[in-house]
């Protein structure tokens, strides 16, 4: 069902309490190495800026103890290059949802910005149901929005129970600009395809993608497999897999998922092998099944990525979690590259391409083809979650349009 979103909400002298994904990397001195995901969240920020709400942002960063206040774990640096980005002062709580929350908040004048510090600071975030925190929180809205896609698959107490308790208040709660592009490529897209409906799964391990595998292959028209988690599958039909990385505890699985899958899954035709993990080392293509002693395959192989790039160029939506070789070392990105260009030709033609997180939005930003597809994902647990058809109480709490 399609839920609510900042934009339904009037903020105008109100003080919207928005959870956002500041999560940012930083180099050992604190300085910001990426500040993408503040970036972001600057459409949602802005929209309740320009319409004279105050905006009281909290996020997590890092791994605190959860122990109260850790310098190395601080959202200051990123309030600073928050500021920076919106062009006016942001002011910096020192605690979430205690005295000086309140303080600042109910002095925030309209158009006014405050963070507050790490959630993951006070152990009821993790906890979730800590009530003293969660009301100190809920208190200080007048509206709850949540922009935090990477975080949905989590129920910690800033994700849920506090959306909850400000329902609970009579309070708006909804969707922020970015977790509603999410959900309606994520889901919606998903929920009701256009076909042919392609999914393209790779990475390492078969183990990491079981519950994705199952959910694609009873929605989609055809699951391409890539990456190594194609020579488990491989192994379980008898083939020879070299030294490739296998699972061999997972074959019977791999067994299960192609009988069910039968035609609709997939398998490369040929593999691109080495007998060393390097660039430099001896490489030949072989066919499927049948690397040799000492070599390990690195990449599909060429007929196998004009095979896919065939299906994939004739899709009505393409759904595609994790890279089909090691894209990070040339020449085994050549697969990977392949597919992408087929995905971007079939955005061209009016195809929905959807790349999950993680891995494989890294290997289409690194080629060079995020612009080129419909929606990249900035998720990666959240991505893969969300495709395995699970339904996230995150976004179930938020207000139904
Ligand atoms: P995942 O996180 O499961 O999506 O896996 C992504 C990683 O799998 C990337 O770092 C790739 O380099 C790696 N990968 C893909 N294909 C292979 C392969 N054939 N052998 C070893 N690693 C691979």
């Amino acid at each position: 069902m399609a839920k609510k979103t900042v934009a339904d909400i009037d903020p105008q002298g109100k003080a919207v309490l928005v959870r956002v994904d500041f999560n940012v990397p930083q180099d050992d001195a604190g300085v910001i190495t990426d500040d993408r995901r503040i970036r972001m969240a600057l459409p949602t920020i802005q929209s309740i800026l320009g319409r004279g709400g105050k905006a009281i942002l909290m996020s997590h960063l890092g791994r605190p103890a959860g122990k109260g206040f850790e310098q190395a774990f601080s959202l200051a640096p990123v309030a600073a290059r928050l500021a920076e980005l919106l062009g006016t002062p942001v002011e910096l709580a020192a605690d979430t949802g205690g005295p000086d929350s309140h303080a600042k908040a109910k002095a925030l004048p309209a158009g006014g910005v405050l963070v507050l510090e790490n959630v993951r600071f006070n152990k009821g975030e993790k906890k979730g149901d800590d009530a003293a925190y969660v009301d100190g929180l809920a208190t200080l809205a007048d509206a709850y929005v949540n922009d935090a896609f990477g975080t949905c698959h989590r129920t910690e107490a800033s994700m849920y129970a506090v959306p909850k308790a400000v329902k609970a208040l009579g309070k708006a709660v909804t969707s922020g600009f970015l977790v509603e592009k999410e959900i309606q490529y994520l889901s919606d897209a998903i929920a009701t395809p256009k076909r042919p409906f392609v999914a393209i799964l790779g990475g390492k391990k078969v183990s990491d993608k079981i519950a994705v595998i199952t959910n694609l292959l009873s929605i989609c028209d055809h699951v391409l497999i890539g990456g190594a988690m194609a020579y488990t599958f491989s192994l379980a039909r008898g083939g020879k897999t070299g030294k490739s990385l296998v699972e061999p505890d997972k074959l019977e699985l791999a067994k299960e998922l192609l009988a069910k899958g039968g035609d609709k899954l997939v398998l490369p035709v040929d593999t691109h092998c080495a007998d060393d993990f390097s660039s430099g080392a001896n490489k030949q293509v072989v066919k499927a099944g049948e690397i040799p002693d000492g070599f390990e395959g690195l990449d599909i192989g060429p007929e196998t990525a004009k095979h896919y790039a065939a299906i994939i160029r004739s899709a009505g939506t393409v759904v595609w979690n994790g890279p089909m070789g090691v894209f990070e070392m040339p020449p085994f990105d050549a697969g990977t590259k392949a597919v992408a260009d087929a995905v971007a030709d079939a955005t061209a033609k009016g195809a929905i391409t959807i790349i999950g997180g993680g891995d494989s939005a890294a290997a289409v930003e690194q080629l060079g083809y995020a612009e080129k597809v419909s929606h990249v994902s900035t998720g990666g647990g959240a991505s893969l979650e969300m495709l395995e058809g699970k339904a996230f109480e995150t976004v179930a709490v938020l207000d139904d349009k």
